[in-house]
């Protein structure tokens, strides 16, 4: 028996400007049996969990494809054809036909001319392996679900945490459900319900209320007799696609009631929280939220975390620039992208006086560069293997990166686009996070497995880009005119 595990994953935002391209994918991508070994390295990595649950039951894991592109603007639609083709002639040309397919996808990926790539992904991956092969998906927590995906797929399985810190567990559970398909102990039945409404990001977070409830209701169902698994999807918001929003889905053992019900009761609970899942009050401007850090920051023993949600491409000026203006000290703005402003501070060297424009460098929205005249601190490129609970075990690089004192502030510049979720890109360069005062972060709800604890207080500001919190503010072309909150129905 052989199981074949292919993985291709991207968070597109449609609004953005560009478009994400082949090498976006390619540069990480990895294969076979490098494939197998990277991820199995990493403990939260849903195709190594899943490879081990395979392996230890006795059953060989034929590891095709493994590429991730990040978070960024509309896929070039050659993305698709490669990795489709790859994957598809992989699967044709297994020694022997598959057991079963495991797809590791995202759910919120979008190409110039497909509103919903992975729904065609596992179109063709079902006509090359045919009807009877099950195929398991597992999806992020912020997919866009067509209803359609559960003709294809056997069942679906997405993350239950937000932060993403059960990406490894979503795979364990995808796994075991093949091995009980395989053995015929269980015949599944799914179903699927969208409850009519999108959620921004930012109020996704499984740690916080109402988020945190619809989890709870999700855990309780998985404990019925005759589930195997439930999943609550909140949806990518700044995906305008005609699946957009929220979906629910339950997959029990031939229980079409059962599953409907489950799916029922979840949409039904997500819609009683349709108000604080798409609005909440604690939102600051960005100048409020930088006025309220500083004074809070005044009396607080640990930091205070600075979270501008709106941020995609972590580049924008905005908070850069208003702690500046306020004459913040002792703040840090960690992983701010510009790979030509770090080369700028590496030329010039530590210890050198140095004037970047810095910043701002992915659309026009970004609030423009923002001007640093300061001392370089650090200059380098450090490699790394990741120790937070969501990157353990994974080799993380943001390239040739550069640190700046610009007037008590601490900015990191890196060549690589990531936020801050853990501790790391701050002590693996040499500081401690309660060396400073004020941390900001561009993580939507990541950061909250390390930070709700590095913090003594998050305040959470709203920037003008392209991510507003308030998604009545955002252009839709695609998505369903009667999703709320777009359409206040009540
Ligand atoms: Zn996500």
């Amino acid at each position: 028996m052989s199981i074949a595990i292919a993985g291709l994953s991207h968070e597109t935002q449609t609004s953005l400007p560009e478009k994400t391209d082949l090498a976006a994918f390619t540069e990480d991508a990895v294969r076979g049996e490098v494939m197998l070994r990277q991820h199995q390295s990493e403990p939260n990595s849903a195709v190594g969990c899943a490879a081990s649950v395979f392996m230890n039951a006795g059953i060989d894991v034929v590891p095709l494809v493994y590429a991730a592109g990040g978070v960024g603007p509309t896929v070039e639609d050659e993305v698709y054809d490669y990795f489709a083709a790859e994957i598809c002639t992989g699967l044709e040309e297994m020694a022997s036909s598959p057991t079963g397919v495991l797809l590791v996808l995202h759910g919120a990926m979008v190409t110039e001319s497909r509103d919903d790539p992975e729904l065609d992904l596992l179109r063709d991956v079902r006509n090359a392996v045919g009807e009877a092969v099950p195929i398991m998906v597992t999806l992020d927590l912020h997919g866009n679900l067509s209803p359609e995906m559960l003709e294809y797929a056997t069942a679906v399985f997405g993350y239950h945490s937000s932060p993403h810190v059960d990406v490894g567990g979503t795979g364990e559970r995808a796994a075991r459900a093949m091995l009980q398909v395989i053995k015929g102990e269980v015949h599944l039945t799914t179903a699927m319900q969208k409850p009519g409404l999108i959620v921004p990001s930012l109020y996704s977070a499984t740690t916080q209320w109402p988020a945190r409830e619809i989890q709870r209701r999700v855990r309780e169902w998985c404990r019925r007799a005759g589930v195997i698994d439930v999943s609550f999807f909140y949806g990518f918001a700044w995906s305008d696609v005609p699946q957009l929003g929220a979906s629910a889905v339950a997959v029990t053992d031939g229980d079409r009631g059962l599953a409907e019900e489950i799916v029922d009761d979840l949409a039904g609970l997500a819609w009683s929280y349709r108000e604080p899942l798409t609005r909440q009050p604690d939102l600051y401007s960005v100048s409020e939220g930088v006025e309220r850090a500083l004074d809070l920051a005044r009396r607080a023993d640990r930091p205070i975390i600075l979270l501008d949600h709106a941020d995609r491409m972590q580049d924008t000026t905005f908070v850069l620039r208003e702690l500046l203006d306020q004459g913040a000290r002792g703040a840090a703005h960690p992983l701010l992208y510009d790979p030509e402003a770090a080369a700028a501070c590496q030329r010039a060297g530590a210890g050198t006086e140095v004037e970047v424009a810095a910043g701002s460098s992915s659309s026009d929205r970004a609030g423009g560069p923002v001007h640093l005249r300061g001392t370089v601190l650090w200059v380098g490129e450090i490699e790394y293997v990741g120790g937070g609970p969501m990157t353990a075990g994974r080799a993380i690089t943001h390239g040739p990166a550069a640190i700046v004192d610009v007037d008590g502030i601490w900015v990191q510049l890196v060549s690589r686009r990531t936020s801050l979720i853990d501790t790391d890109p701050i002590e693996r360069y040499g500081w401690r996070v309660n060396d400073f005062d004020i941390i900001v972060t561009k993580s939507k709800t990541h950061f909250r497995a390390v930070y709700e604890e590095v913090g003594e207080e998050i305040i959470v500001v709203d920037a003008p880009e392209y991510s507003p919190a308030d998604l009545t503010r955002q252009e839709y072309r695609k998505a369903p005119g009667d999703l709320y909150p777009l359409c206040r129905r009540e």
